[in-house]
């Protein structure tokens, strides 16, 4: 028997990078810089958190919004950190990672036929997201030369003022791009004259290594129009423990809530636990965490310079995203490499237009595997160019 399964499954492509995992299993000396995921652990408090509260049998559902506590906790930490202000009764969700936030609100935003504008390089999830919930995407490339921050330029060149929704993932993956308040005003302009819904994910704020977040939805007119993601995935290491949010106005918030309550009930209740304590006690950790990244970040960069590879100052996440040496496409290097140095990297294709030519290097390394590797990469571009 074969299925017949939906044209919306068949449409999107598998990912692009397993094809360099398989490459990757091959050998047994790999070091990875392509996946995106912190190699610290969980912060302790937040893990004896989780430890305690199925000790105590906590091992439940929770109200489908998730638990009163964290909700208010999420509200005290956004206002004091990035000066948002939610209501912990209906304006935030918390959801099974970030990941489960951006695909309710696809599915609660998006008719089939409507498009979604989405600023590229970014995050490889959106795009099938959008067509799972039957949407059309738009891309909309951003260019090294603006550091790939989004420009009204490049919303205009694309056509995003025909666009219902558009998609903002700042600091950036996979180019570690950040925008600032004075970038983001012309954004949010283009947005209310063109009446746009935005979806930004905010899932590093955290990471920012030269100034502190701004979230677009701080700027006059566009609370009302934005829906921000985040979670526990990323500053406080929490990947495995599948834990993020959403906040935006009721009506949004409500919608994304319907779906979620009959398709995933409540987020995992032993790691809301673990995220309030997070949220209570681990600033230190997470302080900590960003201070070694920047570290790293520095190197990278650093390194990228003395090999010759070009790279952008990258100022936030975890990744920075260095051009390959002419002659080469970012796939085939990436392919290179990885054959004949074992080293994991992505190729910025697959990250969408503006992506071309480009690496995606994870620093959520430690710092003797990151020395090794950027060895490597110098011995394979001494070799081959
Ligand atoms: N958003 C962005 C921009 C990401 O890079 C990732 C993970 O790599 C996610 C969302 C997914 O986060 P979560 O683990 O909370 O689902």
């Amino acid at each position: 028997m074969t299925f017949e399964l939906s044209e919306r499954v068949q449409t999107v492509p598998p990912s692009g990078i397993r094809r360099f995992f398989e490459i990757a299993e091959e050998r047994d000396d790999v070091i990875s810089l392509g996946v995106g995921e912190p190699d610290f652990s969980t912060p302790w408090a937040a893990r004896d958190a989780a430890i305690a509260s199925l000790e105590r049998g906590r091992t439940s559902y929770t109200a489908n919004r998730g638990t009163r506590e964290l909700r208010e906790a999420i509200d005290e930490y956004v206002a004091d950190r990035f000066d948002l202000e939610y209501d912990p009764a209906e304006e935030i969700l918390v959801t099974a990672g970030a990941s489960e936030a951006v695909d309710l609100a696809f599915r609660a935003f998006v008719d089939p036929g409507d498009t979604v504008a989405v600023a590229q390089p970014s995050y490889i999830s959106y795009e099938p997201g959008v067509i799972f919930a039957g949407g059309e995407v738009l891309s909309v490339p951003t260019k090294e030369t603006d550091d790939f921050r989004l420009t009204v330029d490049a919303l205009e060149a694309a056509g995003a003022d025909e666009a219902d929704v558009l998609v903002l993932c700042y600091p950036n993956n996979p180019t570690g791009a950040i925008m600032r308040e004075s970038d983001l005003e012309p954004i949010a302009e283009f947005v209310r004259e063109h009446d746009l819904t935005v979806f930004s994910d905010e899932i590093y704020a955290e990471l920012t290594y030269d100034g502190d977040h701004t979230s677009i939805a701080t700027l006059p007119g566009m609370r009302e129009r934005t829906i921000v993601f985040n979670g526990f995935s990323k500053a406080h290491a929490m990947t495995g423990l599948r834990l993020g949010y959403a906040l935006g106005p009721s009506e949004a918030i409500g919608a994304m809530n319907k779906i979620h309550q009959y398709t995933m009930l409540s987020a995992p209740t032993t790691a809301q636990h673990a995220a309030l304590e997070a949220l209570e006690s681990c600033e230190n950790d997470v302080r900590d965490m960003v201070d070694q990244y920047d570290r790293r970040r520095r190197f990278v960069l650093s390194r990228f310079r003395e090999i010759g590879m070009d790279v952008f100052e990258a100022k936030g996440a975890f990744y920075c995203f260095p051009e390959v040496p002419e002659g080469w496409t970012a796939e085939e290097f990436a392919e290179g490499v990885l054959r004949e140095e074992g080293v994991a990297v992505v190729p910025g294709d697959v990250f969408g237009p503006g992506g071309e030519g480009h690496l995606r290097i994870s620093y959520a390394t430690g710092l003797e595997d990151l020395r090794k590797a950027l060895a490597r990469i110098e011995s394979f571009v001494e070799n081959n160019t």
